[in-house]
């Protein structure tokens, strides 16, 4: 059995198809969306109705450890950055330094419009108040979430910002039944004092309902464990991403950041080698992965077909590897030529993208969907997974169509703040008052009129 199938769209070219059949056509993940929000729905409502007892039971029954306490205590921070291995630290540091000269770069100006003389308004942009960062901790482990999430929430300046991260069973020693240290490390580092050992839907529900302590405080009032949040932000698996699509409006999310996508496209200039790799480096995330190639070159499908074979044998995670590539949604698509590419790859908004084509700087200037574009021959996705500077909390499953990837104005409310004088209003208002005739909302006229001295002219008493 091939390691990735093939879909071939030679005959039918995306001219034909247009972006909805070509949607239905593409690779995607088989799992059903609605399976798993059956899945999250009782899980979040018990955490609603049960709080701290109903998160030590799932961390039991998901991640076969229960947490000595919910909130990893000062101590376990400390101790995870002590024992952190100096090279990760330094890469660590190397990964928010560059992280924050992009986020702080990303930072929106306040700036004030004259409408008219006496007439201005101005935009603000005001951080969230309070953020409940996700970093996964499943079949691998994140640090570099943390990195991700914390980063822009601190440079949109964020005051109060907690993680969580599911607690790992081989743990051991001081770090027993808490996330794994490098995680505390990376917080740590960030100087993030409020982490908590949650993994899953339970921790985005934990964000979104706040929990209290079951036991009361001498005074007799329930102690708050974890305060609600106003955002949840960060990637997962199904279970988070089904999560946060249920509780959208009870808090804030960011995006759909589910299982990792990896969309490739490449003409024969590109080296096989290269694209097996980065195909791969994505597929060992999950075994939901996907990892799609689109060429014109039948060569380069070939050869890839090849290298994809014997990376694939000597990877580590050789069978969630293996899982990812031969799933529905991993394949090798052959079209036309490369503007048939651009159409496929625009209509399958990958969370990552890469161009490997002769002008790969213009072909990426064209690509309209797409989480995050990497391009040309050196700047693979691993690189913007850990220290291209770049966020690797990117929308999945076609949801870049319409959201973005984490970035500072995720953690930003635009507020428009509006100031005429009397002279600006006077000039303005006869317009106001014809636009709320025309609306029969003549109360809406009534209040410039009660201003610019203008009889009331609404219906019955004018
Ligand atoms: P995770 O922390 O997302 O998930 C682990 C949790 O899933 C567990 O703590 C458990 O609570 C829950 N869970 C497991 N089985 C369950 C079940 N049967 N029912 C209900 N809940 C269950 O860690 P992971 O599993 O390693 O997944 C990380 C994911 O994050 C991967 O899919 C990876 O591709 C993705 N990712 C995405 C991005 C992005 O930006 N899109 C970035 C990094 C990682």
């Amino acid at each position: 059995m091939p390691v990735i199938s093939r879909l071939d769209l030679r005959d039918s070219t995306p001219a034909d198809l247009g972006p909805r059949a070509l949607r239905e056509v593409l690779p995607r993940a088989e799992y059903d969306l609605a399976d798993a929000l059956d899945a999250v729905r009782p899980i979040c409502e018990a955490v609603r109705d049960r709080g701290a007892e109903a998160l030590r039971e799932y961390g039991e029954r998901f991640d076969g450890v229960v947490p000595p306490h919910l909130r990893v205590p000062a101590e376990v921070l400390a101790a995870a950055l002590e024992t952190l291995d100096p090279e990760v630290r330094a890469a660590l540091e190397e990964s928010i330094r560059r992280a924050r000269l992009v986020h702080a770069d990303q930072m929106p100006q306040e700036h004030t419009t004259r409408v008219v003389p006496g007439g201005t308004v101005s935009q603000r942009w005001i951080p969230v108040r309070r953020v409940g960062l996700y970093v996964p901790g499943g079949l691998a482990v994140y640090p570099s979430s943390v990195v991700m999430n914390v980063v822009p929430a601190q440079e949109a300046g964020v005051s109060s910002l907690a993680v969580a991260s599911p607690p790992q069973r081989d743990n051991t020693g001081v770090f027993a039944g808490y996330p794994h240290p490098t995680v505390l490390a990376a917080c740590a580092l960030l100087g993030v004092e409020e982490v908590y050992a949650v993994g899953g839907a339970q921790a985005v529900a934990m964000f979104a309902y706040g929990i209290e302590v079951d036991r009361p405080s001498a005074g007799g009032d329930v102690e708050e464990l974890c305060a609600p949040v106003d955002l949840v932000t960060g990637p997962g698996n199904v279970y988070v991403a089904s999560a946060k699509r249920l509780l959208r409006g009870v808090v804030g999310i960011d995006a759909e950041a589910g299982p990792t996508e990896i969309a490739i496209l490449a003409d024969d200039t590109a080296d096989p080698a290269h694209l097996a790799a980065d195909l791969v480096s994505q597929a060992e995330h999950d075994p939901l992965a996907a990892a799609v190639l689109v060429t014109d070159s039948e060569s380069l499908a070939a050869r890839l077909e090849e290298a994809l074979e014997a990376q694939v044998a000597a990877t580590k995670h050789h069978e969630r590897v293996t899982t990812a590539l031969s799933g529905r949604q991993s394949a090798i698509v052959l079209v036309d030529d490369l503007d048939a590419g651009r159409a496929v790859v625009d209509a399958y908004g990958a969370e990552h993208l890469e161009i490997h084509t002769r002008d790969a700087a213009e072909v990426a200037r064209r690509i309209s969907s797409a989480g995050a574009i990497f391009v040309g021959p050196y700047s693979p996705v691993s690189l913007g997974d850990y220290a291209a500077g770049s966020n690797h909390v990117l929308p999945t499953s076609g949801t870049a169509a319409f959201s973005s990837g984490l970035s500072v104005h995720a953690f930003l409310r635009g507020v428009q703040v509006v100031e005429y004088s009397e002279e600006a209003l006077a000039e303005i208002g006869p317009r106001v008052v014809a636009l709320a005739h025309a609306e029969d909302l003549p109360g809406h006229g009534d209040a410039i009129l009660a201003r610019t001295g203008t009889e009331a002219r609404t219906e019955g008493r004018a």
